[in-house]
């Protein structure tokens, strides 16, 4: 029986001839890792099965009232990480929705004009945006 690598610790075993196109080994992390690709798949590709595990986040939720609450009271530093992350993501929305209105006030002709090196692009803090011509219908 020939070897196959892991696809998850990289580790090379020999399949179980039940299992056809086996790509994980035995171990329990591999195998969690395996479930969750599959359910991460499953997620993105079947409507009914993401309204199913919602529905079933929405009863645990209210079989466990107050559960989060206490989670995060004993978790301060995760609080702290997604407040500040939070921030973050708001800051970069609202330089994004600046840029954006830039964008379309300084609508000239047939092209969107964004300069780039000019005191507009530090205002706007839109260093990611790289927008330079854009045609118009
Ligand atoms: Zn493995």
């Amino acid at each position: 029986m020939s070897k196959v690598r892991c696809a998850h610790c990289g580790c090379r075993f020999i399949p179980n001839p039940r299992i056809k196109n086996q790509r994980y080994c035995g171990s329990i992390q591999c195998q969690r890792a395996r479930k969750a690709s599959w359910q991460r798949r499953k997620l993105a590709a079947d409507p009914d099965y993401q309204a199913d595990k919602k529905e079933g986040q929405r009863d645990w939720q209210i079989r466990n009232p107050g559960y989060w609450q206490s989670w995060r009271l004993r978790h301060p530093e995760y609080v702290e990480r997604n407040r500040m992350l939070q921030q973050k993501r708001r800051r970069r929305h609202v330089a994004k929705m600046d840029a954006l209105r830039q964008l379309l006030e300084t609508k000239t002709g047939s092209y969107y004009i964004l300069p780039e090196h000019e005191g507009m692009v530090a205002k706007m803090d839109a260093s990611t945006l790289k927008v330079r011509l854009i045609l118009s219908g």
